[in-house]
């Protein structure tokens, strides 16, 4: 039984990690376009710095939750079952156990030379006068993170799984960025049966053969209580 996890935002909302969009189509007060894309970076890499400063702060202030908690303890009974992907940059799957996590859209807790390509551990404020610690490069370091109109990583490991799943479980996720948006109908093609976990149905709830709504703090856990208990 091959299991693909797909977790979002709300994951990690119980944790304090606030989720993307507020109601205001604001992410944290600020258009999208200003801090998450490369065009944003170029305009003004020292607001775009600051906005991910922040970020990098908090997550180092909050702790995982009992869904990840979950998650962790899945894959460790699984032993090689289970393919976790995510679409958060946060490093709250790994901090509560999990050993393989596929981060999609990059890692917050890691800085990027634009140079060189190196990918270094960062838990600090980064600025543009970092100087990069492989080549040197001035001016040259940026979030390891994904924005919108670049490539997301791993997506050929991604295809592989989802062509091999028996069961596909999206949580927390609004189903609005693509192409995390699209791997249920790639897993349900492939034969998979899918779960949506959510608090409120994501936009591609209707692709889902089943759906439990509710916070993932209580969600997943009794999810994987039943998982594992069906073996
Ligand atoms: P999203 O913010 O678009 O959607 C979050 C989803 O989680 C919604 O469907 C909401 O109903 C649900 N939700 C909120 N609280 C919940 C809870 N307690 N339990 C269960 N579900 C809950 O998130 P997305 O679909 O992941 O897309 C957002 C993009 O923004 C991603 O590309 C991601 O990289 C990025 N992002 C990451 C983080 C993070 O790393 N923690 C946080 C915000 C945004």
């Amino acid at each position: 039984m091959n299991i693909v996890v797909l977790t979002g935002a709300g994951i990690s909302a119980e944790s304090g990690i606030p989720v993307f969009r507020g109601a205001d189509g604001l992410w944290e007060g600020h258009r999208v376009e200003d801090v998450a894309t490369p065009e944003g970076f170029a305009r003004d890499p020292q607001l775009v710095h600051e906005f991910y400063n922040r970020r990098r702060a908090k997550l180092l202030e909050v702790k995982p939750n009992a869904a990840h908690g979950a998650l962790a303890r899945l894959e460790r009974e699984l032993d090689g079952q289970l393919t976790l992907i995510t679409q958060n940059i946060d490093d709250l799957h790994e901090r509560a156990g999990s050993r393989e996590v596929i981060h999609m859209h990059g890692e917050l807790l890691k800085a990027r030379c634009r140079q060189c390509g190196a990918v270094v551990a960062w838990r600090e404020d980064l600025s543009r006068a970092n100087l990069c610690k492989a080549c040197g490069g001035m001016d040259s370091m940026r979030p390891h993170v994904v924005w919108f109109g670049e490539m997301p990583f791993h997506l050929g490991w991604i295809e592989r799984e989802l062509n091999r799943a028996d069961l596909f479980v999206a949580i927390g996720t609004s189903g609005q960025v693509y192409p995390a948006a699209g791997f249920v109908g790639a897993a349900k093609e492939s034969g998979a049966r899918t779960l949506e976990i959510n608090l409120d149905p994501g936009g591609t709830s209707r692709d889902f053969d089943e759906h439990r709504t509710g916070l993932a703090s209580e969600q997943v856990p009794a999810w994987v209580d039943e998982c594992l208990g069906k073996r």
